[in-house]
């Protein structure tokens, strides 16, 4: 095509020019005649050009011309309209993806490398309370709730968070952050209101059931440590030991139902108070010692405050010692609270038959046992490492087990460095 288009323009000026030739020819001026012809083909050729140029900054019909000019003028056209096309599509598209995130359940937000957001949908407007003008804002003036500051700052989102809001009406929701491109941030919003209204039917039931046992269990337990006093008949006698070592059981089960039910229902909000974690160490040493005896070694070197709950991380220390006590064979236990990383790392290490690898990340779910049968002789309700991991999120930290078969087991957590504070007794 575009070799016609040249082929045009150069019969064109061969044209004029032999035409002015000719004439000049004709004349007896043939000199003339050509210049006139090269002039007529230069004016020709200027003329189109500066059509071209008018045309290419100002809207109008486009110039008409059979030469090069005329073929640009086409091309450029038709590249214009296709890039039209190709726009509105890409619009359209464009519109389709913001009308399906705008039609989800859950709230989107994106959120831009400074923390401000840059968009919402309409589920966000709702569960966060947002309004258009809140565009450019940063997300941690939106959204109040002290839980949402912490983890928006800290920057680890591999978990989603909990927390409850309360506009207009209580929200209980979910978010999850995921990074894209640069630094750009999208945050998904989950309404959990309902999920958490059954669970907190679940755990208030668990908590008055348990509560209602207690009463009764301690009368029975009470009497039966009587009868276990008494001089009784051989047969009787060996009932009542057994009834007596099922009702401890029993007592210590609705115990951990009513410490679990606590820890489940606790204000998340509440970052606690500042105690000594050196001492709180000693105190389960010497609550353990009674099972233990001086099987216990305790480490720390440091006088260290944590903030936070002393009653749940006692709880905490007892349970993972007790453990270690109960299945962790006959060595020694090894308490450690030692700083780590700007924060404090605690161990309880056993060296007993340690647990098979396939066990280990589900030793935290509620009545869950590595071997029901040899456990229910040792006596535990197969909820201490649940309360060990509820204890721990209100500290922020997580439980890590780490063990090998025949070596031990080592319970590990590490509070986070704003969490502690040390003062060295050297
Ligand atoms: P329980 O009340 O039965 O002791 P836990 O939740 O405290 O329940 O522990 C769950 C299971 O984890 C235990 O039944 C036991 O099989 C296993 N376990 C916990 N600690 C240790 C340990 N130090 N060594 C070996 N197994 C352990």
């Amino acid at each position: 095509m575009h070799q016609i288009a040249w082929q045009r323009e150069i019969l064109r000026i061969v044209v004029v020019i032999t035409l002015g030739l000719a004439l000049g020819w004709s004349l007896g001026f043939a000199q003339w005649g050509l210049i006139a012809g090269l002039s007529a083909a230069l004016i020709m050729t200027f003329r189109s050009m500066a059509s071209l140029f008018r045309w290419s900054y100002r809207q109008g019909p486009p110039p008409q011309d059979s030469g090069l000019v005329g073929y640009s003028v086409d091309k450029l056209i038709r590249r214009e309209k296709n890039l039209k096309n190709k726009l509105s599509q890409q619009a359209k598209q464009l519109q389709r993806y913001n009308q399906g995130i705008e039609s989800l359940h859950d709230g989107v937000v994106i959120i831009d490398q400074n923390g401000h957001i840059t968009n919402f949908n309409g589920a966000a407007t709702r569960l966060l309370n947002l309004r258009k003008a809140d565009n450019g804002q940063h997300i941690t003036n939106l959204i109040r709730a002290p839980r949402f500051t912490r983890y928006f700052n800290k920057g680890n989102y591999a978990n989603a968070l909990q927390f409850d809001v309360n506009h207009r009406k209580r929200y209980s929701l979910q978010v999850q952050i995921t990074q894209f491109g640069l630094d750009q941030k999208v945050m998904l919003v989950k309404d959990i209101t309902e999920r958490k209204r059954v669970e907190t039917m679940r755990q208030n039931f668990i908590a008055d059931v348990s509560h209602e046992l207690r009463t009764p269990l301690t009368v029975i337990n009470g009497y039966l440590e009587m009868f276990s006093d008494m001089e009784l008949p051989p047969a009787l006698n060996k009932a009542v030991v057994q009834m007596n070592s099922q009702g401890q059981r029993m007592k210590s089960l609705v115990n951990d139902l009513i410490q679990l039910s606590k820890l489940e229902s606790a204000n998340t909000d509440d970052t606690g108070d500042w105690f000594s974690l050196t001492r709180t160490g000693y105190s389960a040493v010497d609550q353990i010692h009674a099972l233990a005896g001086d099987r216990v070694q305790y480490h720390c070197d440091d006088m260290i405050e944590v903030q936070g709950f002393a009653d749940e991380m006692t709880s905490v220390l007892t349970n993972l010692l007790t453990n270690a006590v109960k299945y962790g064979g006959d060595g020694p236990i090894e308490l450690r609270i030692q700083p780590f990383q700007g924060g404090v790392k605690v161990s309880v290490r056993d060296y007993g038959p340690g647990i098979p690898p396939e066990h280990i990340s589900r030793l935290t779910e509620r009545f869950y046992r590595v071997d029901d049968s040899r456990e229910s002789t040792v006596g535990g309700s197969g909820l201490g490492l649940a309360i060990v991991k509820h204890a721990l999120e209100h500290h922020d930290t997580l439980l890590d087990i780490e063990s090998t078969l025949g070596k031990g087991s080592t319970f590990s957590f590490v509070i986070p460095a704003q969490r502690c504070r040390t003062e060295s007794n050297d």
